[in-house]
């Protein structure tokens, strides 16, 4: 049983449902798990999926031995895409918050996973800011000794007041001192920020709080996922009674240089791996040497959008049927 939803640099990982759907499930511009109710795994549910995956492993090398492909030929020719010719690499903890279990049932499950599939690099997982937050640094450090090696928190913004109003239910405080004692834990950490989500009101708090949390943090990645109301959501909702006003994709790139030349850090930008992010071209770049690159690549997607005009019917306005002014 898979989830609906993977980073895409988890592609090629072997996806382990550890919990359904989303604890918390109140954030203001989230559409994935509405209506769904969480669930933590049971452990031996878990572990079953787990040894039935071993069997498929095995069952491919017979294959690979009697038909005279590679394991890898195989495991593509048959859609297993987190197979190789040098066995499962890397896998993801499912849904969106695994360390809200206790930590050591979750060691448990990671030792487990790890022992079942000794060629293992790479374990990832989501992770609430605020969830992590509440774990303590013994606990991340029993996590990532068990195996658990990269964590993707979406910090969405670092502006307090504009995390009060989406309901993320954390403080930019407890953001910064989430992603640090990931940090410290020896933990990858993959921060996501949502370009465009303070809406034409709040955009440059939202931009410079969301680099002055990430300074604080220094994450080995910072993503970005432009934001667009999806339907049903309560800002969809707001936006659709214009008590909301979206962003035009000026304004967006706008915000991106703000924040961009605000960002004090050593991690990597990485923006090309997520289709709503179109706009922006190719601002992939590792800080702070490739600052400049990135800063000119966001200009040069400005002249851009300039010169051709803000299109009246802005793609980030998903259905709103809403003409820009
Ligand atoms: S914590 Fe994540 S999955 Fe849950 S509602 Fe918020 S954005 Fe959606």
């Amino acid at each position: 049983m898979v989830g609906p939803i993977r980073p895409p640099s988890e592609a090629y990982s072997l996806l382990v449902r550890v919990t359904e759907n989303c604890p918390w499930n109140r954030c203001e511009f989230c559409s994935v798990f509405k209506g769904q109710k969480f669930r933590i795994r049971p452990i031996e549910e878990v572990k079953e999926g787990i040894l039935a995956v071993r069997r498929l492993v095995e069952e491919t090398y017979r294959w690979s031995e009697r038909g005279g492909y590679t394991v890898g030929q195989v495991a593509q020719l048959n859609g297993i895409l987190w197979l190789q010719d040098d066995g499962v690499r890397n896998a993801f903890l499912q849904d969106s918050d695994s360390m809200i279990m206790k930590t050591e049932p979750l060691a448990g499950i990671l030792e487990f996973l790890c022992g079942t599939f000794p060629t293992l690099e790479k374990v990832c997982t989501y992770a609430r800011a605020k969830t992590v937050y509440r774990k303590k640094p013994e606990e991340l450090k029993r996590l990532r000794d068990a195996g658990l090696s990269r964590l993707h928190i979406g910090l969405e913004t670092g502006d307090d007041e504009l995390l009060a109003y989406i309901q993320k239910g954390v403080t930019a405080e407890e953001q910064i001192q989430a992603g640090r004692k990931a940090v410290e834990a020896g933990f990858e950490v993959s921060e996501y920020v949502m370009p465009g989500l303070g809406g034409r009101e709040r955009w440059e708090q939202h931009a410079l709080n969301s680099a002055r949390v990430l300074n604080e943090v220094n994450p080995r990645f910072i993503r970005l996922r432009t934001f667009h109301p999806a339907p049903g959501t309560p800002i969809h909702e707001k936006a659709r009674r214009e008590e909301y006003h979206v962003q035009s994709i000026e304004g967006v790139l706008k915000e991106i240089r703000v924040f961009v030349e605000a960002l004090d850090v050593t991690s990597e930008l990485i923006t090309s791996d997520f289709a709503w992010n179109f706009y922006l071209g190719e601002v992939d770049g590792k800080f702070p040497e490739e600052k400049e690159k990135v800063l000119a690549e966001i200009d040069r997607a400005l002249a851009y959008w300039q010169a051709a005009g803000e299109p009246r019917r802005n793609p980030f306005m998903g259905n709103l049927n809403l003409e820009l002014n």
